[in-house]
């Protein structure tokens, strides 16, 4: 059933409250008598025990045995059914479709990638079906058990019509993806934008796992950032919160897409930084990455600076260090405008590890004033490749009700 939990007055938004409280707390805490969570969750017993029915009926919550007794009887203990139903989620990528199927732990049971090329004239609507139906074929449980299907789409994002208002990459304009798939699969069908999606997976299941105020930022061919306040995703008016790539970080930089100069997007993105490792190459920088290319420098890509980096090689080291100290100047602008106790780095530069990140911790910690510059720790994403998609089937289980709508914030 689509839209179940959506709030529509105050009775809904306590009731929703104290569920999203206990369901927290089992998912967390678990196994967990009723009296215990009456007690942590300040709520009457008789509205815990009711709440806990519930969740029991929706087969999110199953008795796990008797607790130790503290003078009376011994009490039931609950826990979380994470294996009671199964959720899809996709990642429509540059020239992949990634999808991957999960218990509600939202741990990838299967994973399915099928690349494609736009340029000979791939369905990418059709390709997204057919993953849908491979991992629906090889799911562990009925597909009356599918708890719904998730998609993460980089682009312009209706997330209440479900359409894909605008997405450069494939010339998408008002495309209704989520009545297209309805047509298909009888099941609730949510979409989100791919850095949304990405936030939400590393917030709630990766490295930001029980923290409240999160910023992830993708560094990828482009440049984004997810933005979870107070463990709830904030997406703007128009779903475009976020929008990091045109901060500027460098007024004598080199010119942006935009017709600025020195933005943060054309100084750390991936074809950026590939860019001026390039230029040093073409130079006569001395580096392993010459040897990897063949000599033909236009061969080098942000994936291999990052090894290189890693490995030690100087020249990749410096690349990287100059990435980390402009990604420092953005970071710091978060920090001073959002105030978040972690920001995330994700995409294929995180390989480079260390000599990115500890120049940026550098920047921010000099660029930030008193507390905020304090708190915020700056961390590598944890979920890899398959992230937006485990968010997109995260997003799932918090429309579904099966996920506090905030996330673990609050009850580690
Ligand atoms: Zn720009």
């Amino acid at each position: 059933m689509a839209r179940r939990y959506l709030i529509t007055g105050d009775v809904q938004l306590v009731r929703r409250l104290n569920r999203d409280a206990i369901l927290g707390l089992i998912r967390e805490r678990g196994p967990i008598s009723r009296t215990d969570l009456a007690r942590l969750t300040k709520l009457t017993p008789a509205t815990a025990f009711s709440i806990v029915e519930e969740l029991v009926q929706d087969r999110l919550v199953q008795e796990s045995g008797m607790g130790p007794s503290r003078g009376g009887r011994r009490p039931m203990l609950f826990e979380f059914n994470s294996r009671s139903q199964v959720i899809i989620g996709v990642n429509i990528r540059s020239a992949q479709v990634l999808g991957v199927l999960a218990y509600l732990d939202a741990k990838p049971q299967v994973t399915i990638a099928r690349d494609y090329d736009l340029k000979g004239g791939a369905d990418v609507v059709q390709l997204v079906k057919d993953v849908i139906r491979e991992l629906i074929a090889a799911s562990p449980l009925p597909t009356a058990q599918l708890m719904g299907i998730g998609l993460a789409v980089p682009g312009l994002i209706d997330v209440d019509r479900g359409v894909v208002v605008q997405s450069e990459n494939w010339d998408w304009e008002e495309l209704p993806l989520r009545d297209i798939l309805a047509e298909d699969f009888d099941t609730p069908i949510y979409i989100e934008e791919d850095d949304n999606a990405l936030a939400l997976g590393e917030g709630f299941f990766g490295a930001g796992r029980g923290v409240s105020n999160v910023v992830c930022v993708k560094i990828g061919r482009g440049l984004g950032a997810g933005i979870v306040v107070n463990g709830m995703l904030f997406r703007g008016p128009d779903n475009a919160a976020g929008e990091i790539a045109h901060i500027l970080v460098d007024p004598d930089g080199p010119q942006c897409t935009c017709g600025n100069y020195g933005c943060l997007v054309r100084m750390i993105s991936a074809p950026a930084i590939a860019e001026r490792a390039i230029k040093g190459l073409k130079q006569g920088a001395i580096s392993s990455l010459s040897g990897r290319v063949g000599d033909d420098p236009e061969k080098v890509n942000v994936a291999m600076i990052a090894e290189a980096a890693n490995a030690g090689d100087a020249f990749a080291h410096q690349i990287m260090e100059e990435t980390g100290r402009y990604l420092g100047i953005g970071i710091a602008t978060l920090v001073n405008l959002l105030n978040p106790d972690l920001v995330i780095i994700g995409g294929g530069v995180i390989l480079a590890g260390s000599p990115l990140l500890e120049p940026a911790r550098h920047v921010v910690k000099l660029r930030t004033f008193g507390a905020p510059g304090e708190r915020v720790r700056i961390v590598a994403a944890q979920l890899g490749v398959e992230a937006p998609a485990i968010g997109a089937a995260t997003l799932v289980m918090t429309q579904e009700g099966a996920l506090p709508t905030r996330g673990f914030a609050g009850f580690d």
